[in-house]
């Protein structure tokens, strides 16, 4: 079953159920307090904690997601994307528990004869919240035996925005792949093997006193309660097509072959080239969809993201020994496989892939400026009998080459040598700190409306920083 067969079957089997099709909001977060749209309920927030009155009571969606928190499961597990689509349904006020639950349940089981998704429930676990007796009743009267309903605390099993507002529980859906990858006794025990598929909220409650994600005190139940669900279509499409995991699904695997084509490699033969197989087929697969919603390459923001996600593309690229162009083939296998759901990438190719190539073109040039500027310097160290290239040496070529620190570490160890990592981190956090002084400056500058005219001429923009991005993590 095709991804996009997937996703029409869903909002098919939820328009038969009277809920309104909404599309998907932008890749650009419409909260302004997040970067990007994260889940199914971002742009549906207002209704949610009931600042706006929804204009239905029932809807369904697919709404494509960025998380840029999963990076580092990227291509190590089975499940994690940078971007996806979240299958949502959404009730405001109207069907609330006992609903939600039986029409999951229908969904996922009913033959795919008959427009369901076809699993066997034998093959399906439930999680509940601790105390959620309801959720665990209903799941009883549908007939899950009580040895497949987890009950977990509040870490996993309770949802709130962690402000005072509407939270409750949730329960999830898991689906067993089966012994051979892992242990048997649910998601409680693995959750590789059980995979998780569906997440479904009951906004129950209004809370109050939040201390923590679970700590804060109950004011009382909500006079209008929500339902707010989401299933991971990536994750239902890799279980439907028998692959090992999400980047092997057809709109996925294109990037993959492709990229395998270029490398002259083998999938499948080694895992470190595997990973970075699935690293670039995920990595260029979400570009292209952050480009199609108009973000564009830069140092900050949004923006550096996306330049994160190509750089580490290229990165992933030239460890599998092609340090030449490749944005040109991976990007258009991805338009190819994305466009009967968004034509959008096809419609306007010309500025996204103009915008992917130069990027590319800019970063190639990084790179070989900045391999001879460390060429030199293992060299110098070589001569000066060092076993280790100077920390202020690494982070001149993060600095004022762009030249990520790992690359360094790389070059440096097939040379022979080892990097004074220690030197170059304080060097870092002595930056950071002067990029944050300065943004705090910049920021009372701003205050000042003289300054502030002279900034815009300028065409100045404040930079506050990686240290506010999500995950600075190793990536570059
Ligand atoms: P996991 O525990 O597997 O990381 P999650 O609990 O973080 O998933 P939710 O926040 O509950 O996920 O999101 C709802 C659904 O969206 C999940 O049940 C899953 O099917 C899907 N999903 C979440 N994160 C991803 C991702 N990075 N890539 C693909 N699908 C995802
Ligand atoms: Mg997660
Ligand atoms: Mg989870
Ligand atoms: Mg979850």
């Amino acid at each position: 079953m095709k991804t996009a067969e997937i996703a029409q079957r869903y909002l098919d089997y939820f328009e038969k159920n009277d809920h309104t099709i909404v599309p998907s909001a932008s890749l650009v977060s419409p909260d302004p307090s997040i970067l990007f749209t994260i889940a199914g309920m971002v742009p549906f927030i207002p209704y949610l904690n009931g600042t706006v009155p929804a204009p239905y009571a029932r809807a369904a969606d697919v709404q494509k997601c960025i998380r840029t928190n999963d990076i580092e499961e990227v291509g190590k597990t089975a499940r994690h994307g940078t971007f996806f689509q979240m299958l949502g349904n959404w009730s405001f006020g109207d069907y609330f528990k006992q609903g939600a639950i039986e029409y999951a349940w229908e969904l996922l089981t009913s033959p795919e004869a008959s427009g369901g998704l076809g699993f066997d429930e034998r093959d399906l676990w439930v999680t509940v919240y601790e105390d959620d007796d309801e959720a665990f009743g209903l799941w009883r009267g549908i007939g899950l035996p009580e040895e497949r309903i987890q009950r977990f605390g509040a870490a996993d099993n309770y949802w709130s925005t962690g402000q005072p507002g509407p939270a409750g529980p949730c329960s999830e859906i898991y689906f067993d792949r089966g012994p051979k990858y892992g242990r048997d006794g649910g998601p409680a025990v693995d959750d590789d093997r059980f995979t998780e598929i569906w997440n479904l909220v009951f906004m129950q409650y209004e809370i109050t006193n939040v201390r923590s994600k679970t700590e804060f005190d109950v004011v009382g139940e909500l006079p209008k309660k929500n339902i707010d669900t989401g299933m991971g279509l990536e994750r239902v499409a890799f279980i439907k097509q028998g692959v090992e995991n999400m980047y092997e699904t057809d709109q996925v695997r294109p990037v993959l072959d492709r990229a395998v084509d270029l490398s002259g490699r083998r999938y499948g033969a080694n895992h470190e080239d595997d990973v970075r197989f699935r690293v670039i087929a995920d990595h260029v697969r979400s570009s292209l969809m952050l480009l199609s919603d108009g973000v564009t390459p830069s140092n900050e923001g949004r923006g550096y993201i996306l330049r994160r996600l190509m750089r580490r593309t290229i990165r992933s690229m030239r460890l599998l020994g092609v340090d030449v162009a490749t944005f040109p083939e991976l990007f258009s296998a991805s338009r190819d496989a994305m466009s009967t759901a968004y034509p959008v990438v096809t419609e306007d190719w010309d500025r996204i892939s103009r915008s992917a190539f130069a990027e590319e073109e800019t970063f190639l040039r990084t790179l070989a400026s900045g391999s001879t500027i460390l060429d030199l310097a293992v060299e110098k160290t070589k001569d000066a009998g060092g076993t280790s290239i100077a920390g202020d040496e690494a982070f001149l070529l993060h600095d004022t080459y762009g030249f990520p620190i790992d690359l360094t570490l790389e070059i440096a160890e097939e040379a022979g040598l080892s990097v004074d990592r220690a030197a170059f981190d304080t060097l870092m956090q002595e930056q950071r700190a002067r990029a944050k002084a300065d943004a705090k400056s910049r920021k009372r500058a701003l205050a000042d409306p003289g300054v502030y005219r002279e900034f815009r001429a300028l065409g100045e923009t404040v930079f506050t920083g990686y240290t506010d991005l999500e995950t600075e993590s190793s990536v570059l």
